[in-house]
């Protein structure tokens, strides 16, 4: 049975690339049965009628999926947060860093505009780019208005299904079209294609980038955790994962409890102050459940 990989849904077709050809499949009537719709992203099988067309027949297992994009199988986010208009945020970026996190997705932070910056707020960026690669994250500094800095992105999105993610007006569209300039998109066109346009449709498609892929709508926007249980809240701290081991007490939540280990590493600043921070203030949220986004 030939197999393939879901590149695009749009009004019930999937298109599916098989080794570079695309093949436009229509799902059977078995998925609605059992309320499986194929996703982008999927890897199916797919019998062909021709060179072109033909029925996704099965849906191999999937590693995750998203509902906004509806996408499936994401290894990373690229998290897109300006060092200027708007302001960079640590408060902001912690929390899409514990939602992407707590959907086993590698977050890659991007701060962007790195162009708009004087002196001073480039030594400030570059403490916070700091901080976070010593956390183990990957951080890349860019600017759509130079060229060499979005090469910088490319290795990164390599071999992987990528979503964008970031508040609006951080320059992801930007980004985007500086990687495929050949789609020769205007910002405001990709932001309508996006989803926040009016001609809103269910389109989502995987974009080729190098040997990468990533989803020409961006996701996380529904900042609120929905899910997230309390005691899983620590794990999306990688830093704090580590001291944890060091608590007294199993099950430590490192909120009140005697010696706890993450709130040592604080006031040796191993671990930051401003993350134990939002660590507390995204854990008072989740237990009281009231979204402040
Ligand atoms: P999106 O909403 O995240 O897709 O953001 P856009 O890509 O639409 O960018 C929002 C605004 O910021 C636009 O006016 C862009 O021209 C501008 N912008 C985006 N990236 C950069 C950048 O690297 N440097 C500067 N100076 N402006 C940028
Ligand atoms: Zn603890």
């Amino acid at each position: 049975m030939p197999e393939g990989k879901i590149m695009k849904a749009l009004s019930g077709f999937y298109y599916v690339n098989d080794q570079g050809s695309v093949i436009q499949c229509r799902g059977r009537g078995i998925f609605r049965k059992n309320k499986i719709t194929p996703l982008v992203g999927d890897y199916v099988e797919y019998q062909a009628d021709n060179d072109q067309e033909g029925y996704i027949l099965d849906i191999h297992e999937r590693k995750n999926e998203l509902v906004r994009p509806p996408i499936a199988n994401v290894d990373q986010a690229v998290l897109v947060f300006s060092a200027v208009e708007p302001e960079f945020s640590t408060s902001l970026l912690d929390r899409f860093l514990v939602l992407v996190e707590s959907h086993q997705i590698r977050p890659v932070i991007c701060i962007s505009k790195i162009d708009l910056l004087d002196d001073t707020k480039q030594k400030k960026i570059e403490q916070f780019a700091d901080d976070y690669r010593k956390i183990g994250y990957e951080v890349v500094l860019t600017s759509a208005k130079w060229e060499e800095s979005i090469t910088h992105l490319k290795p990164v999105l390599d071999e992987y299904v990528t979503v964008f993610a970031g508040q609006s007006g951080v320059g992801k569209s930007s980004i985007l079209n500086a990687l495929r300039p050949d789609l020769e998109l205007k910002t405001d066109e990709i932001s309508s294609s996006l989803g926040r346009g009016k001609h809103t449709t269910r389109h989502v498609e995987l974009l080729e980038i190098g040997n990468g892929f990533v989803a020409d709508t961006p996701g996380f926007s529904a900042l609120e955790f929905a899910t997230l249980e309390l005691e899983d809240l620590a794990g999306c701290f990688p830093e704090m994962v580590e001291a944890s081991e060091r608590c007294k007490f199993r099950g430590c939540l490192h909120m009140n409890e005697p010696k706890c280990a993450v709130k040592s590493a604080v006031e040796t600043d191993e671990i930051k102050l401003y993350r134990y921070e939002h660590y507390q203030q995204f854990y008072e949220e989740i237990k009281s459940r009231k979204p402040r986004y």
